[in-house]
This record gives structure tokens, C-alpha cells and sequence, in this order.
């Protein structure tokens, strides 16, 4: 037999809502369980902000979760109005929480249009990047801007997560979903990371689907996926997706797993509208507390809250209003004393086996690699104007005579319309214009080329076009040559 796992302490934040409802029920049952867990509570959520702590998250939360490196948290209320940001969010970007992971299995008791389709898959979507890093800009009146960041490191370390929890879950399928085919540079950085490093391993079957067609075919066979790793977005829509498939977010558990901590979270949140009136169902955070146990190599404990989980809603005796038939529903409480009882006793549908998974610790340097080759081929000007394209292009080709530069092209929302090419865009007072120029370029003959347009236009946004080793690094416009 193996050792047993060594206690740890654990931070729980209740949060708001049924927040402290549920997780009174998953302490209840992890202490009947036997798990070898203390817990150490702390605050987040909508009180913090009302204090004023516009993170959401004060310093001491902070603090135990830096010394536990584990958390178990409920949902925690984003306020409109007051409070600057999500709590979540702050957490999850704090600890560089860079996988979220969203298992999807198919509950016994819970009947769902794909009820007997034996789904049990499991979503890793990156948690940190992407368009989620919330750099936004409104670069004229009407027009606002996204960044999508997507990074080779960041592909790198979610992709050898997503193989490590196929090896430790002895999944066999793995598929990248990606929307590469439309973004070539940040989505199709995902595919190209994933295509480097599949080869590595041989004993899982892994392919690459266009996120829109994985959307479908979760719907349509949703029984045919095993592992799905994607980008931030993509992920969190497609979580949402497939827990739908087996019976909602109210039953859907997730970890969000970094270097140096994991917190593990019911999916739902705060529902004020039954909080304090002992309905909700705490399903949702006790997978959760499983996952954690899991990753705390509790294997024996995880397992046995599992299978009474599992046993307790198969035989649908004293089930929460939310899954039971309609005028049956149970409390919080009695569905806790019903998962209790169960303890110790196994359901039809068994645990999978898991291993422990063992993740590459990352340099804590500032990650660079520096081409060998690093040309500067053009200037790429956004430019605020409610000119037409044949007045604006006329005017900036005049502001950039006798430079290096030669205006290439204007494009409206991404569609060349100058030189026109036929097509039709709906113009609005954002176009990027596109300097090509001739080598050597450099610094002094950019800041030349802005004052020049500085004279006649309002530029909001420069990007430099550079070659790496020879390597256009920016996309061409639609329509361009
Ligand atoms: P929600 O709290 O998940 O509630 C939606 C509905 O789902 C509830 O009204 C309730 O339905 C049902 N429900 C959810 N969890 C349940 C449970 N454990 N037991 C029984 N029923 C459950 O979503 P929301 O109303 O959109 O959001 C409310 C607040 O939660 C917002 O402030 C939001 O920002 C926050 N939130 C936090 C998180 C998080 O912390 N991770 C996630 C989502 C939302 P009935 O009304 O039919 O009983």
C-alpha cells in the first residue's frame, strides 16, 4: 500500500452568495471522508469591495494562498458599479493560475439530452493571455481595440500540462482547437507549438480542429473527445459548452493550477436569488474539493467522495431542488448527510484511475529569443479620419514624399480600400495605412514619418513591420497582394 498523503492546509474563501452554504457542505464531507486536510479561511468577493479593496481580494487572501499554495473557493459576486475588477480575475492573474481545467463527465441521475452517450472529457484552456489579458483601448469615439497576446512560452507550458493530465488520467486522445485557419499569427502560434511538440508523444493520438467545427462536433459526438487544450477565449466558451452537455454549470467543477498555486472552483456562481435559504446544491464545489484532493495525491479520499457523489445522485434520495424531479428537492444540508451516508460505498459508474501530474517548474527569467536576422521592411500608421480613402491616401502619399517610406496601402477594419480593389467596406474613421520602405530603415526615419503625418492627421497606433530570419512577423491585410 502506498503511503498516505502528508495534511496539508488549505485556504478556503466561501465567497458570496451560496458560497458559504456549499462550502460548509464540502468541509462537512471531506472531514467524514477522512481527507487530510486543514483549512484556513479567507475572504474575497463583494464585502472586500464594498470595504473598498477594489481588487476584491485583500492582502491576507493573498498571503494564505502564497503560503497554503492551495485554494477552494466559492463564487465570488463581480459587482457593477464599485469595485474595479474581478476578484476571480485578480486571483487567477496574482498566481499565474495559467491553466484552467473543466472536466466534463457524464453524472449518473442527471438525465440530459446526451444521457447514456458516456461523455468524460476534460477542457485545458489557457487562463492568462489571450484577450483576457484586458488590453483595451477605445482608439476613436466608436472604435474600440482588444489586444490578443498569445506567446510561445505560454503555448508551450499549457500544451505540456494538457499532456501531462492525459498521461496522469490515462487519456488516450488529445486535440488542439484553435482558430488558426482566420489568425495565423496568435491562434495558429498554438497550432504550430502543438505540432512541435506532439510528436513527443507517441502513445496519444493527437490532432488539430478548428475551434467553431470542435464546437459542433461537441454537440454532434461529443463522446469522441478525450482531451480538448485550447486558447483562453476558445476555452471559455467550449467549458461552457460541454458542461451543458451533462447537466450544467451547477454540477461543474474546475482547478486553475500555476507554478506555485492551484485553486479549485465550482463553476456556477453566487445565485443570490436561493442564497441563505439552504436550497443550493453543493455538487459543483465537491468535485471540485475531489480535483484538489487529487492534486494533493489524496488519491484514496477523492475517490471515495467521488463514488458517494456518484451513488447519492444514481439513487436520486434526498437530491437538491435543482436536479431532483420537479416539488422533490432536497436542502443543502439533507443532500451533504445523503453524500455522507454514502461513503465508502462504490457506484456503477467507477473513478478513473489517476497518477500524480508532475509539471516542468518554469524560469522565472523574462523569456527573449533573439532572431539572427531582424529587418524593419515598414511602418504600419493608424490613422483617426472621416476622410475617403482616394483623399486620405492622396494626402499621406504627399506627407510621405521624399522619405524612405511610400504609402502601400489603406485598409478599413481590415479590408484594403485603397488602392480600391472592388470590394465594399463600410468605412468608418479608423484606417490603418501602410508604409513600405526601403532598407535600411531604423528609428530616426520613423520618428520622421510620424512627425510628417503628426502635421496633417491624428495617428492613434504604430506598428512596426519587421522580418525575422528573412519572416514577414505581421499579416497582410484582406485584398493585399
Ligand atoms: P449563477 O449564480 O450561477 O446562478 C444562475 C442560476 O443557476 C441560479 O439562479 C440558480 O437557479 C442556479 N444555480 C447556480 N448554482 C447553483 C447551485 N449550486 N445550486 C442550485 N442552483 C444553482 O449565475 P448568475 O446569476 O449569472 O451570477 C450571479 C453572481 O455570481 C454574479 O455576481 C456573477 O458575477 C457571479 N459569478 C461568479 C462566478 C465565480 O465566482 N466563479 C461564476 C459565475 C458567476 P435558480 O434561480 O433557478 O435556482
Amino acid at each position: 500500500m502506498s503511503s498516505p498523503a502528508p495534511r496539508r492546509t488549505v485556504t478556503a474563501i466561501a465567497g458570496d452568495g451560496i458560497g458559504s452554504e456549499v462550502m460548509t457542505a464540502t468541509k462537512r464531507v471531506l472531514a467524514a471522508a477522512g481527507a487530510r486536510v486543514d483549512w484556513e479561511d479567507a475572504e474575497a468577493g463583494a464585502e472586500v469591495f464594498r470595504r473598498g479593496i477594489a481588487t476584491g481580494a485583500p492582502q491576507e487572501t493573498l498571503d494564505s494562498i502564497a503560503r497554503t499554495g492551495i485554494a477552494l473557493k466559492g463564487p465570488l459576486e463581480t459587482p457593477v458599479g464599485y469595485g474595479e475588477k474581478s476578484a476571480n480575475v485578480t486571483l487567477r492573474k496574482f498566481f499565474e493560475l495559467y491553466a484552467n481545467i473543466r472536466p466534463t463527465r457524464e453524472l449518473p441521475g442527471i438525465a440530459t439530452p446526451f444521457s447514456g452517450r458516456g461523455i468524460d472529457l476534460v477542457i485545458v484552456r489557457e487562463n492568462v493571455e489571450d484577450l483576457y489579458a484586458g488590453i483595451e483601448y477605445m482608439q476613436t469615439s466608436g472604435v474600440a481595440e482588444c489586444l490578443k497576446l498569445i506567446t510561445e512560452p505560454g503555448c508551450e507550458r499549457i500544451l505540456r500540462l494538457a499532456y501531462g493530465l492525459a498521461h496522469a488520467e490515462g487519456r488516450r486522445r488529445l486535440a488542439c482547437a484553435t482558430k488558426a485557419n482566420i489568425m495565423k499569427m496568435t491562434e495558429g502560434l498554438m497550432k504550430r507549438v502543438f505540432e512541435h511538440l506532439a510528436p513527443e508523444h507517441p502513445d496519444i493520438a493527437s490532432s488539430h480542429i478548428i475551434i467553431d467545427n470542435c464546437a459542433h462536433q461537441l454537440v454532434l459526438a461529443p463522446e469522441q473527445f478525450d482531451v480538448i487544450v485550447t486558447t483562453n477565449m476558445n476555452g471559455d466558451i467550449i467549458s461552457d459548452l460541454a458542461a451543458g452537455l451533462v447537466g450544467g454549470l451547477g454540477v461543474a467543477p474546475s482547478s486553475n493550477i500555476g507554478d506555485d498555486a492551484a485553486m479549485f472552483e465550482a463553476v456556477h456562481g453566487s445565485a443570490p436569488q436561493i442564497a441563505g435559504r439552504g436550497l443550493a446544491n453543493p455538487t459543483a464545489l465537491l468535485l471540485s474539493a475531489v480535483m484538489m484532493l487529487r492534486h494533493l495525491d489524496d488519491f484514496e479520499a477523492a475517490e471515495q467522495v467521488e463514488q458517494a457523489i456518484y451513488v447519492t445522485l444514481a439513487e436520486g434520495r434526498n437530491l437538491t431542488g435543482d436536479i431532483a424531479p420537479r416539488g422533490q428537492g432536497a436542502g443543502t444540508d439533507a443532500y451533504t448527510g445523503q453524500v455522507i451516508a454514502n461513503l465508502g460505498r462504490r457506484s456503477d459508474l467507477a473513478s478513473r484511475t489517476y497518477t500524480a501530474l508532475r509539471l516542468p517548474q518554469w524560469p522565472a527569467e523574462t523569456w527573449h529569443r533573439e532572431p539572427q536576422r531582424r529587418e524593419l521592411v515598414g511602418l504600419d500608421v493608424f490613422i483617426e479620419s472621416a476622410a475617403t480613402p482616394d483623399a486620405l491616401g492622396a494626402s499621406l502619399a504627399e506627407a510621405v514624399a521624399g522619405t524612405p517610406f511610400a504609402l502601400a496601402s489603406l485598409s478599413n477594419r481590415g479590408a484594403q480600400v485603397w488602392p480600391p480593389t472592388g470590394g465594399r467596406a463600410y468605412l468608418v474613421d479608423h484606417f490603418r495605412a501602410r508604409f513600405r520602405g526601403a532598407a535600411p530603415l531604423g528609428e530616426a526615419e520613423i520618428a520622421d514619418l510620424l512627425a510628417r503625418i503628426s502635421a496633417g492627421h491624428r495617428w492613434m497606433h504604430v506598428e512596426k513591420l519587421q522580418q525575422f530570419d528573412g519572416v514577414d512577423a505581421f499579416a497582410k491585410g484582406q485584398g493585399e497582394a
